[in-house]
């Protein structure tokens, strides 16, 4: 007997065919079932789904007579056993997530998976599940470099007296069901929340899973660390999978390995980044998304997810608890979690204050620098260089913030005016003195830099402003004199995507710094997040302005944050590190220095900042108070580009007319509103890669009509774009992050 199935695969370039197809088995199969398809002439992989419309197959996937007649329709190639269906939570994350974020069912759910997953038939997935099981028992006994081992000493952790912030925070997340925002300044105790929190429900709850996000795993060996040694004891009885991560930094195989792990109940913590909001969790209990505010939680290609929201949605459908943590919340979350002020309706989260910082380590003191007062050309100015130099004297750490990577931007002729414009894109080569390159950091392309001006053939090219290599190259003269505590030479290392290349440089660089080999710090903000550094006394931010007049509104929010996080890194030991718990020192060198950013800094009054920040956005309009999506186009040229945009907009008013008329019998109030699309424009790096880059803008005060909007809309899209033979891609992004 045949048993029609639906199932659903990754099928995105064909809208009219994203829904589920068709096909038949010789027994019926639950849905949720992981099955190898044909298509075509490839073989795929595919989830066995519900139909959504028909009614043809009810919930488990058996029709009402059991057969299936259709002779076109063909059979399944495999169904892949060992593995259990995909639980009806996890496909309502996927659905939602799709619907929302305006991406075929397919592409979501397939994405949704490991690689290896969709990559493996149906019998090499079968030796991998063997291998796996095979391997975590004997691993048991003989595990090399080894959870058991290592993490048979506990926590001292785990013993410490909670401070009364901590215990609050901790009594008011037992007492309701959140979502929460725990807003803590670095250093407060907020990690020890979590995994009081996380410690909890594994007591309270059998079996029950847990997920811990972070914004950058490689960033954050320290949490993952910290979760092994104290939930050591889940080692022994669930074997090495009991707690696992999730991030892009693993292979393949790791991957698979650790989805299984998840996916089987096995893995009880699972810590990773955005793609882990996506794992297979049957038995999840807690979400806990770290540093909430943090841009990495949101996709930049392909179906543009923000995994801090999705971790909400995914919270409040199963009823468990959310708890999101940072130090410069988000606007949005910090919104969400302001008391109306009439006091009628509770805040959507629930806020958490944390405001001190363990053992009274003070933030840093901060100093703004104007340079307006200095001799043209300062890098650093003198006063600067003073603090610098007492502190190495000490033998205390110093950092040097800096967010831009290479010796310098831009590589210049003096004579005529060259610059080191990349051939294929909008934008300049940077300038590495270290392998005397030109590369262009947009679409990677590199060359060797050129002896004579390209243009005139003078010799005399020198570099424009100012990079971290040549920070790195100037202090080492400045402070050429200097010497460390015991007389030797100053260490100067600089940790950035260019000195970090290579598997494992990052985590031998972090441990110089640990190990207090290195006196002086020079980063981007790779550095500026997270790590616990335990003898920086002096933390110095330079060239922060342009994030000052942006045309991005979320720049300033992006800025604060930032120097916020990077001030946290300094004091966080100060009374061991100096011995007199002395004071540490944040430094600012800027041309703005009364700026409402830079005043609410100095006082780290990240509540002023933010809701300076919510009026701005309140009378502009702008997101938490309204809506926005982005639409991108790329074509060969801008003129195509943008044409297919205003085409775009010159049907959405056609659109908004036949979704009224669609829900005309309802009368919801969120059918007055009006999505209002602006012109489009070219994209601030207007061209990368030979390819023309437009965008247009769309604002809603109604989410929801926004969505009914976009939904239709893009399938009018669908439709106009094959009259414009130059696009080459077009998407929406819900939600955007940067505009
Ligand atoms: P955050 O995550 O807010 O930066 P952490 O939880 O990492 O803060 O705490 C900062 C430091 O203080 C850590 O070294 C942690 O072990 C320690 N710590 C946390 N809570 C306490 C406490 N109640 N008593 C003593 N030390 C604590
Ligand atoms: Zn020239
Ligand atoms: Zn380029």
């Amino acid at each position: 007997m045949n048993y029609p199935v639906s199932v659903v695969i990754n099928l995105p370039k064909y809208a009219k065919l994203s829904g589920p197809l068709t096909y038949f088995h010789d027994e019926s199969l639950a849905v949720g079932t992981l099955v190898r398809v044909p298509l075509g002439k490839q073989e795929v992989l595919g989830i066995v789904w519900q139909e959504d419309n028909s009614g043809r197959l009810s919930s488990t996937g058996t029709n009402q007579t059991g057969r299936s007649q259709d002779l076109n329709i063909k059979p399944i190639t495999s169904e892949i056993v060992g593995i259990d269906p995909l639980s009806q939570d996890w496909r309502d994350l996927v659905a939602f997530a799709a619907t929302y974020y305006q991406r075929s069912l397919g592409e979501m759910a397939l994405q949704a998976l490991p690689p290896q997953l969709r990559d493996l038939n149906a019998i090499q997935i079968a030796r991998r599940l063997k291998k796996n099981t095979g391997q975590s028992k004997k691993s048991l006994i003989k595990l090399k470099d080894s959870a058991s081992l290592t993490y048979e000493i506990s926590d001292p952790g785990a013993e410490v007296v909670l401070t009364p912030e901590q215990k609050q925070t901790l009594g008011a997340i037992d007492s309701s069901l959140g979502p929460f925002l725990v807003y803590g300044s670095t250093g407060s105790g907020k990690t020890e929340i979590y995994l009081r929190c996380v410690a909890s429900v594994l007591e309270r709850e059998p079996g029950s899973q847990i997920l811990v996000m972070v914004p950058e795993i490689n960033l954050t060996p320290q949490l993952e660390e910290r979760f092994k040694r104290r939930f050591a004891y889940l080692f022994k009885e669930n074997a090495p999978v009991a707690i696992v991560s999730m991030h892009s930094g693993m292979t393949a195989a790791q991957r698979l390995q650790s989805w299984l792990a998840a996916h089987s109940g096995l893995a009880r913590i699972i810590l990773g980044t955005r793609m882990a909001i996506f794992a297979s969790i049957p038995q999840l209990k807690l979400i806990v998304v770290d540093e909430e505010h943090d841009p990495s939680y949101k996709q930049q290609e392909g179906a543009r997810y923000s995994a801090r929201d999705l971790a909400v949605y995914r919270g409040k459908r199963l009823g468990i608890r959310v708890i999101l943590g940072s130090a410069t919340p988000s606007l949005e979350s910090w919104h969400h979690a302001q008391q109306d002020s009439n006091l009628v309706a509770p805040s959507r989260y629930q806020l958490l204050k944390m405001p001190s910082r363990i053992g009274h380590a003070l933030m840093p003191r901060v100093h703004l620098i104007d340079l307006n007062q200095q001799p043209r050309g300062t890098v650093f100015s003198v006063q600067l260089l003073d603090a610098i130099k007492l502190r190495v004297q000490r033998n205390e750490q110093v950092l040097i913030l800096l967010n831009r990577r290479g010796y310098a931007p831009v590589l210049h002729c003096q004579d005529c005016g060259w610059k080191s414009e990349c051939m294929h894109c909008s934008a300049y080569r940077v300038f590495h003195k270290v392998d005397r390159t030109l590369r262009c950091h947009h679409c990677g392309v590199v060359e060797r830099v050129p002896r004579f001006c390209p243009q005139c053939g003078n010799a005399d090219i020198s570099p424009l402003g100012k990079g971290t290599e040549q920070m790195e190259e100037l202090l080492g003269t400045l402070l050429s004199d200097v010497k460390q505590l015991g007389g030797e030479p100053l260490s100067i290392l600089r940790i950035d995507a260019d000195s970090t290349r290579l598997k494992g440089e990052l985590s031998s660089q972090l441990a110089r710094v640990h190990s207090g080999e290195v006196n002086i710090l020079v980063g981007t903000q790779m550095i500026a997040k997270g790590h616990d550094f335990r003898k920086i006394t002096l933390v110095a931010a330079l060239y922060p302005d342009t994030a000052l007049f942006s045309s991005d509104f979320r720049a300033p929010e992006r800025l604060f944050s930032l120097l916020l996080q990077a001030a946290g890194r300094a004091g966080r030991d100060a009374g061991i590190a100096t011995g007199s718990g002395s004071e540490s020192e944040m430094w600012i060198q800027t041309q703005y220095p009364s700026h409402p950013l830079f005043q609410a800094l100095l006082s780290y009054d990240f509540e002023r900042f933010a809701s300076e920040q919510l009026t701005e956005r309140a009378q502009a309009h702008l997101p938490p108070f309204s809506f926005q999506a982005l639409v991108r186009s790329e074509a060969k040229t801008q003129e195509e580009a943008q044409l297919f945009l205003n085409s775009a907009k010159d049907i959405s008013s056609t659109v908004v007319s036949l979704i009224r008329e669609k829900y005309s019998t309802s009368n919801s109030a969120w059918l007055q509103h009006e999505p209002s699309l602006f012109p489009a424009i070219a994209m601030t790096i207007q061209r990368i890669a030979n390819i023309e880059r437009a965008q247009m803008l769309i604002e809603c005060d109604s989410r929801l009509m926004l969505q009914e909007f976009l939904k239709m809309w893009q399938e009018k899209l669908h439709l106009l774009q094959p009259q414009f033979k130059g696009i080459l891609r077009w998407a929406i992004d819900v939600d955007p992050l940067t505009i």
